[in-house]
């Protein structure tokens, strides 16, 4: 993998630049879109390359359960099996496994650290963690190692190292153990990339919480490691104000020329203020998951096209959008497919959608171009 910055903004951290992959380059700053089980909810892979969707996010945990990686191995790698010749990234499988002990960072803030697990996880020790499968009950234990040779079987151009996800609530010596612990399993996590890299590159992932000397820790740490690139993972903070001030004081703490991501998150809030701090790619199922509620993103606000109000609107989403569902169909079409519960509304509505993000980030390149940001 090659980063290339081809322009560096006098008024931010905003840059411009291109991630070289064996499938292909990604531009940057850019938005990832995630196909949990190697595809984008209501699409297939020949339209999500017609939207022209650099970057694709797989999630291994996912993949693991089901179809089995050995099996994606089987078919040739993941390129190959979803039918996608442009770069794909695959996680270490880790977040999710986490999620199930901790919840997620939401409802964990909701219930203020006391949500009960739902005991998928049944112990994490120093190789890793023993979990129950959702599917079928089985025991996995997912090590550094064990979640690099899934990613290996997968074959994405970007992979992850497993990590540990505390959750937001957590006193300060539990978050140092657990990124100390962290920071070993990155470092097995390579070594095992390492013995055969393939065509892949590894992203560190930077955690410490919201606290800055463990995140400034976390970034001296890592970059001492050879990793490709840096994402930025853990919690990020319960509300934008808190995720932009760790954003701030860490970011000029790993190296400027690296690629970096921000793990899921990419509303269009936090992509805005997270450009001109130097974040190259953003990760998350918005974009899809608002289409298949019925809401299409728009410059001038979302859509809630199951509204009554857009039953008489012959007009498409967008009249500037030259996406195939604003040059096809009117939103009063598409109110009535959601309200007939017609599979191609969701179809419909998440070719807009991504095909939105897509000339969004064009258009924050631009921008930083031109000295705007
Ligand atoms: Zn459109």
């Amino acid at each position: 993998m090659k980063f290339e910055i081809t322009y560096q903004s006098r008024k931010s951290r905003a840059r411009v630049g291109k991630i070289y992959t064996a499938h292909g380059v990604i531009d940057t700053p850019n938005f990832v879109a995630v196909g949990t089980n190697g595809a984008l909810k209501a699409l297939d892979s020949k339209q999500v390359e017609t939207i022209g969707l650099q970057l694709m996010f797989c999630n291994t945990y996912h993949l693991m359960l089901q179809p089995g990686t050995s099996k994606v191995k089987e078919a040739g790698g993941i390129h190959q099996f979803i039918n996608r010749p442009l770069p794909i990234i695959t996680d270490s499988g880790g977040f999710q496994v986490f999620s199930l002990a901790y919840g997620s960072v939401a409802s964990e803030l909701k219930s203020q650290g006391t949500k009960k697990t739902d005991g998928s996880v049944l112990k994490i020790t120093e190789d890793g963690v023993l979990f129950r499968s959702y599917r079928d009950g089985k025991k996995i234990l997912l090590t550094p190692e064990s979640s690099i040779e899934a990613q290996k079987d997968l074959g994405a151009d970007i992979i992850i190292p497993f990590d540990e996800l505390p959750p937001y609530h957590i006193e300060k010596r539990a978050l140092v153990e657990s990124l100390e612990r962290t920071h070993r399993w990155e470092k097995r996590s390579l070594e095992a990339h390492l013995k055969n890299p393939m065509h892949q590159s590894m992203y560190a992932v930077i955690h410490g919480g919201v606290d800055k000397e463990l995140r400034e820790k976390s970034c001296h740490t890592l970059r001492e490691l050879p990793f490709d690139g840096f994402a930025i993972g853990g919690s990020v903070g319960k509300n934008k104000e808190e995720m932009i001030a760790m954003l701030t004081s860490t970011l000029p703490h790993l190296p400027y020329l690296a690629p970096n991501h921000l793990l899921g998150i990419a509303d269009l809030p936090s992509i805005d203020a997270c450009i001109p701090l130097g974040i190259d790619t953003f990760d998350s199922c918005y974009p899809t998951r608002s289409a298949r509620h019925g809401c299409a993103l728009s410059s001038r606000g979302n859509i809630h096209l199951t509204q009554g109000k857009y039953s008489s609107l012959f007009r498409p989403i967008d009249e500037e959008c030259s996406c195939y569902t604003c040059k096809h169909y009117t939103v009063a079409y598409l109110n009535h497919l959601f309200k007939a519960k017609e599979i191609s509304a969701l179809t419909l509505t998440t070719i807009h959608n991504l095909h939105f993000m897509v000339k969004l980030m064009e258009n924050y390149r631009e921008s930083i171009y031109s000295g705007k940001i």
